[in-house]
């Protein structure tokens, strides 16, 4: 199990030799013709902020070569807002007043056919964390509802166990996100206050349990601004070594949501700058060239238009994090998005950018 490797592997101490990689090291690095994970502290350095520019053409010729022009849109679909955890940076913390909701069935139906109209074949289906009221039975419920209406479902939930696990790929799913938040133990019990995911060894530790399920795809993340950007990076990055070792035949992908502001109680204590956002993409993109990078939109439209071509192969569209939003039910939001923009304006972008949009790349038979 990861959480049992990460304590080993002194991530502070590397986060610390970080800032001793001079420019002549970057330099050195970036005249290799190929790069492997063991590039990876180098080129997350502060010293290799210097050279962004030929980080981001090199990233993006590897993308090119691995994955052609090609980004694969998908919508997240919302179906509880239900939690009973206390995380101080989201809108659904238990500590936030107001009605919850939970869909029941003609309403999560109603939100697949609207999908389905406007286009999309790949759904992430998230909830809050409520076992009792929104457990493996009810989300195993909800996916078999919306499975005739999608060729892709991933699930954002609660973390699981294999068996529960094994029970979502039965009947259907076939990729999990799980981000950890932050890899820092001390951050993670600073900003998770209450509820099972003050745990931070089991929430490590469902991603092992949904390999070992056989998910055909598995994304991990950190939600930067919780703690320095860089140490989180380079956790992540161990993270996926691990994974990639242990458990081969998975595919594996990452994304690097940038913490919003949900309110005058939250203050981001460790700001992330849209180029230290430009160096996590590449960075991973050069050392770990076979992995999905996917990009949501937290990110404004003009920003997410240029991070497109630096290694991204996955994109969120129209996306509404209410349950129910899509169909014009009232619910609270996680959080608010960034780029508003209708899924053919952000198709007919990424054609301008010279890339196809596929709604499909995927069937789960
Ligand atoms: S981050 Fe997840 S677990 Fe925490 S309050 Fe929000 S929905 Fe619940």
């Amino acid at each position: 199990m990861f959480s049992e490797i990460l304590p080993t592997l002194d991530i502070e101490g590397r986060r610390n030799r970080l800032d001793e990689v001079t420019a002549d090291n970057v330099a050195a690095t970036l005249r290799k013709s190929r790069f492997t994970p063991a590039d990876f502290p180098t080129l997350i350095s502060p010293a290799a902020q210097a050279f962004l520019e030929p980080m981001a053409q090199l990233g993006h010729q590897l993308t090119v070569q691995r994955f052609g022009r090609v980004i694969q849109l998908f919508i997240p679909l919302y179906i509880s807002n239900l939690c009973y955890n206390k995380c101080t940076y989201c809108g659904f913390s238990v500590d936030k007043k107001y009605p919850r909701r939970i869909l029941n069935d003609s309403e999560i139906i109603s939100e697949a056919k609207v999908l389905q109209v406007r286009g999309f074949q790949h759904v992430i289906v998230l909830t809050g964390e409520a076992e009792d009221k929104v457990g493996t039975e009810y989300i195993a419920h909800a996916i078999t509802l919306m499975k005739p209406y999608f060729s892709s479902i991933s699930i954002e939930v609660q973390p699981m166990n294999e068996a529960d696990y094994l029970k979502m790929r039965e009947v259907g799913v076939d990729s999990l996100t799980l981000f950890q938040e932050t890899y820092h133990p001390d951050a993670y019990a600073k900003y998770h206050l209450a509820g099972k995911k003050k745990h931070f060894s089991n929430r490590l530790d469902a991603v092992d349990a949904g390999a070992k399920a056989g998910f055909y795809r598995i994304a991990l993340g950190a939600l930067l601004g919780l703690t320095d950007w860089r140490y989180d990076a380079l956790a992540l990055s161990q993270h996926i070594i691990y994974l990639q070792k242990k458990y081969w035949r998975t595919q594996y992908g990452i994304s690097f949501p940038r913490i919003k502001d949900m309110g005058s109680d939250f203050d981001i204590q460790h700001p992330v700058a849209d180029r230290d956002i430009v160096q996590f993409i590449t960075a991973f993109r050069l050392c770990f060239p076979d992995l999905g990078i996917t990009l949501s939109t937290r990110e404004s439209a003009t920003l997410r238009d240029q991070l497109v071509p630096l290694g991204i192969t996955q994109m969120s569209a129209e996306s509404n994090t209410s349950p129910g939003g899509y169909s014009g039910m009232d619910a609270e939001p996680q959080f608010e998005t960034s780029d508003h923009r209708s899924l053919q304006e952000i198709r007919e972008t990424l054609a301008g950018l010279g890339y196809d949009s596929v709604m499909k790349d995927w069937v789960n038979a």
